[in-house]
């Protein structure tokens, strides 16, 4: 709790537009100490005469359990592993061509840098993760018999259930289409004979929740089943024998949708919201 004098009416709007413009989520995430604007108030406060006094009584900022909260010092270290794929790679660049995205951005490239901040994010939640590659070397033990640089889709289930053997693993993505007014995030699920497990839709409904909440989306994001898809992406949702979701995090043949992909805070907030629903999954879990 944090006890605020004020000698003079006129600041009191001031500080309820300052509560008002605490994030659209509604998770402070700063103390008054933290806000300039209110350390601004209090240092005034000492230097006006003690007249009119106003007494403001802010409440203490809450600890958020959503996206964007403050995350504790000390991370208590989880047993579950989490496999991050960076959606192509090496010679394949993914979707990006005939795009709102300027020339030499690809899917590829996107795809990376969310994956490393996804990466960040859940070892900031205790975590064990590993990723499918790094774009540059080859993962040992990959089996390359489709194209041999391990960009083929059909490579990476038998690589992920061989020698990762994951507890969850999440695929990275960007969406292409014709029409330009399409946009918006999916997660796609698989829940097939397959897998070792019947979590797969409910862990990427976490995941849809989590992203509605916590990014700022062009459309409602959707929860698709994929089984039907021939699409030769969605073999790392079909065969890995362990949780998956395949994210299509946008459209970069819609212009918003394509500016968001390149900024990096906004691939910040779509990689904590992911984390955050992997999170919320296991935590679910365990209570089970
Ligand atoms: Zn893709």
């Amino acid at each position: 709790m944090v006890r605020l004098k004020h000698t003079r009416r006129a600041l009191l709007p001031v500080i309820l537009v300052a509560a008002v413009l605490l994030p659209a989520c509604g998770k402070p995430e700063a103390s008054a100490d933290a806000d300039p604007m209110l350390a601004g108030a209090a240092v005034e406060e000492q230097e006006t005469a003690e007249e009119n006094e106003e007494t403001v009584i802010l409440e203490p900022a809450v600890p958020a359990g959503g996206v964007g909260r403050i995350m504790p010092v000390v991370v208590e270290q989880r047993d579950e592993l989490i496999c991050i794929d960076p959606g192509h790679g090496f010679r394949d660049p993914g979707t990006g061509a005939d795009s709102f995205f300027p020339e030499g951005v690809y899917e590829r490239e996107i795809a990376m840098q969310v994956s490393l901040l996804l990466d960040e994010a859940l070892k900031a939640r205790g975590f064990r993760t590993i990723l499918t590659h790094d774009g540059e070397t080859m993962p040992e033990g990959a089996d390359l018999n489709w194209d041999g640089i391990f960009s083929a889709p059909y490579e990476r289930p038998p690589y992920i259930n061989n020698y990762i053997g994951p507890d969850y693993l999440v695929s990275i993505h960007v969406n292409a289409v014709g029409n330009p007014e399409k946009c918006g995030a999916m997660v796609f699920f698989d829940q097939n004979y397959y897998k070792l497990n019947d979590w797969n839709e409910t862990a990427a409904a976490y995941i849809r929740d989590s992203i509605e909440e916590g990014v700022e989306t062009t459309a409602v994001t959707q929860l698709v089943d994929s089984k039907e898809m021939e699409d030769a992406s969605f073999a790392i949702n079909r065969e890995t024998k362990c949780a998956s979701s395949l994210i299509e995090m946008g459209f970069c043949t819609n212009e918003t949708d394509a500016e968001n992909l390149q900024d990096p805070a906004w691939q910040k907030q779509m990689a904590e919201a992911i984390a955050e629903g992997i999170e919320r999954f296991f935590d679910d879990l365990g209570q089970h």
